[in-house]
């Protein structure tokens, strides 16, 4: 049989039952040729699709897996809560736990409340902003992604103008059309919403500036308005205390998700005392939103993170992974750009505006066992280590090979 056949029945059944087969940014059919679209197991940085097909993982679920798959302190303590009852009528003590760990390791945070998906919080970000401001605009990087809802969504498929009506949008790092924002704004600004770096898919990653972070916090400060951090896919990759931490600017609200749990879901609004009251006023909810186990898994994951150094872990397996693929580009006389930080890279070809080389270069590292993206950031886990790293490095330079033969 094909190296692929059981994915390829599966695809066939499910564009039957399903719409387009897969839906969003997860459908394989947006990757070069040789990607799975289903997965039958994982452990560490390792996944195995349902051919079998072992990858070491460059993309940990797209976030989620900070400490690896299958984490033991983690997944006992899922067992632990999901035993003793995980959906119940209300949350379990493990709540409040969650929340005092949040405010003792989140700096900006005076408060912690609970969601599912990033996009959950994000969305009550801005509602708890517009509830304390009692105003309506909010101001967006264009090319930040926020999540799939209607104010936010990438696509304009199925959305109305209404739907983004309060919507102003400035470019990330660019004072001047942040400055343009807020003025268009003027008088009605409830918030400025900022991903942690610029992280857009299919272009080079930006941190920000300082002069650039520091300008969003003085226009909150002298308008009232909220700064809202987007912390959901940096968080804890960065800084525990906050992505923008080490820049010295803190956020008024702060959404977090992907790797709070390590890939149970769960996501999380933090918030300081000027916005309490606000965050209590507002209606928000969800049927799942209070499910225990994947609270015990965030608990056990931020205090495994702490005691395994997790951030340095990344950090320095990323730095090992960027200067191996910097030495097989050099090598093989390919410009690559490399750009973020260490721990979810961001790695594109130079003269590539239709991604024709990184898709090359991916399909060829796949089948080398390394699964990695040619568009969109990668994650770093505290699993991987410098073995793993290597045969990454070692299918990489298959790939590169790939691209200096196709010239
Ligand atoms: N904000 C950011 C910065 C994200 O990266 C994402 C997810 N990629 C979201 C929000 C939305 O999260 P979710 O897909 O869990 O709703």
């Amino acid at each position: 049989s094909l190296p692929n056949s059981v994915d390829t029945a599966l695809r066939q059944r499910a564009a039957r039952v399903v719409p387009g087969g897969m839906w969003g940014h997860l459908n394989a059919a947006r990757l070069p040729e040789g990607y799975p679209q289903f997965f039958a197991r994982s452990e560490g940085c390792h996944l195995w699709d349902v051919d079998g097909n072992e990858y070491v993982d460059l993309m940990c679920s797209w976030g989620p897996i900070v400490l690896g798959h299958h984490h033991p302190k983690v997944e006992a303590a899922v067992r632990r809560q999901a035993t003793a009852g995980s959906c119940m009528n209300g949350p379990g003590a493990v709540m409040v736990e969650l929340a005092e760990k949040l405010v003792a390791t989140v700096a900006h945070a005076d408060w912690a409340m609970f969601q599912k998906n990033g996009g959950d919080a994000t969305t009550s970000c801005v509602t708890i902003a517009r509830a304390g401001t009692r105003r309506r605009k909010v101001l967006a990087a264009r090319g930040s992604y926020h999540g799939s809802a209607p104010w936010c969504s990438p696509s304009l498929v199925g959305v109305t103008a209404e739907d983004r009506a309060h919507i102003v949008h400035f470019d990330y790092n660019d004072i001047a059309s942040l400055e343009a924002a807020a003025d268009q704004a003027e008088g009605d600004l409830a918030a400025i919403i900022v991903a942690a770096f610029r992280h857009d898919l299919a272009r080079d990653q930006e941190l920000p500036t300082p002069e650039f972070a520091a300008r969003v916090r003085a226009i909150c400060d002298a308008t009232g308005a909220a700064l809202i951090l987007d912390d959901v896919r940096a968080g804890f990759r960065i800084h525990a205390g906050g992505s923008w931490e080490p820049l010295g600017v803190r956020p008024d609200l702060s959404s977090w998700s992907k790797a709070i749990a390590n890939g149970h879901p769960l996501a999380a609004v933090t918030g300081n005392d000027r916005f309490r009251e606000a965050a209590a006023s507002v209606f928000v909810t969800g049927s799942f939103w209070c499910e225990a186990s994947s609270m015990a898994a965030s608990l056990a994951t931020l205090e495994a993170m702490e005691e395994e150094g997790a951030i340095a872990r990344m950090t320095a397996m990323g730095q090992r992974l960027r200067d191996g693929l910097a030495g097989l580009a050099a090598d093989n006389g390919i410009g690559l750009r490399q750009t973020g930080p260490v721990q979810m890279p961001m790695v594109l070809f130079d003269d590539d505006p239709d991604f024709v080389r990184g898709e090359l270069f991916c399909a060829t590292a796949i089948r080398h066992g390394a699964y990695l993206h040619p568009r969109h950031n990668m994650f770093l886990s505290a699993a991987h280590t410098a073995a793993d790293i290597d045969r990454v490095l070692a299918a990489a330079a298959a790939g590169f090979a790939a691209v200096r033969q196709a010239g």
